[in-house]
């Protein structure tokens, strides 16, 4: 999966997304990371890529001219249209649904702002999705960028070495992950729990599975909720 970000902060992006287990994916080609400089594209000869508000009002604002030509030159790269998305506070709120749908895309286009945002003349042209990392706001859009394509990355196969990890973990099946431990069993008087010592594989799964509802209704009972439902039907 390819996953091109137009930006005015390349490096941000190249370096974050270079290290431990997407660096690996990365170097082995099961997905590929492209920064695309925004400011490489625009026509201002002092390589301005930002302006005043119509209308007045606090900051900057990205203009549309030079987002227009670094998408259209991502096109070309890509060699067909695809989804692009628009990271922002005004999106639907990312979730690991959206991650598990967005795995499915051969390419994928993010759409970082920054200062005030950007025209929304370009923004109609080009967006196909607004999606945003929660209800606060940020100086920029790289790190909410990194957040998704972290998420939706993880979901490729081959990016994670064991295809079991990313079934059992939270928020698949609208549960949290059970408890887990490592070695050694007794750590400051505490034991891992007996059960899973125990060799027997259904016991350890029963146990997991209640130990992932309790969890959840305890901590997150608006997801509990939804498991609840599911087991009705
Ligand atoms: N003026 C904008 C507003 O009130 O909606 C906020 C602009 S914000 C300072 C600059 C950029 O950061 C946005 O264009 C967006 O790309 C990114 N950003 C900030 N918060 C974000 C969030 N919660 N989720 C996704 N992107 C965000």
């Amino acid at each position: 999966m390819n996953f091109y970000i137009m930006t005015l902060f390349p490096e941000m992006i190249m370096q974050g997304l270079n290290t431990s287990i997407l660096g690996r994916a990365i170097e082995r080609g099961n997905i590929s990371v492209n920064a695309v400089n925004i400011r490489d594209y625009t026509t201002d000869k002092h390589g301005k890529v930002d302006d005043y508000t119509y209308g007045g009002g606090a900051g900057m604002l990205m203009q549309a001219q030079p987002v227009y030509d670094a998408y259209l030159a991502v096109q070309k790269m890509i060699g067909e249209r695809t989804r692009v998305i628009y990271v922002t506070p005004q999106g639907k709120t990312f979730s690991q649904e959206m991650a598990k749908e967005l795995a499915g895309e051969d390419n994928l286009v993010f759409l970082c702002g920054h200062y005030e945002g950007i025209d929304e003349r370009v923004l109609e042209e080009i967006v196909t999705d607004y999606v945003s990392i929660g209800d606060y706001v940020l100086t920029g859009g790289e790190l909410p960028a990194m957040v998704m394509i972290d998420a939706i990355a993880r979901l490729v196969p081959g990016v994670l070495h064991n295809d079991e990890s990313a079934a059992t973990e939270s928020f698949h099946n609208d549960l949290l992950e059970y408890p887990q431990y490592s070695r050694p069993e007794v750590w400051r008087d505490k034991r891992v729990p007996e059960i899973l010592l125990s060799g027997n594989h259904a016991k350890v799964d029963e146990w997991r599975l209640e130990q992932s509802i309790e969890r959840t209704k305890r901590l997150r009972p608006d997801l509990y909720e939804k498991w609840e439902k599911r087991q009705i039907k």
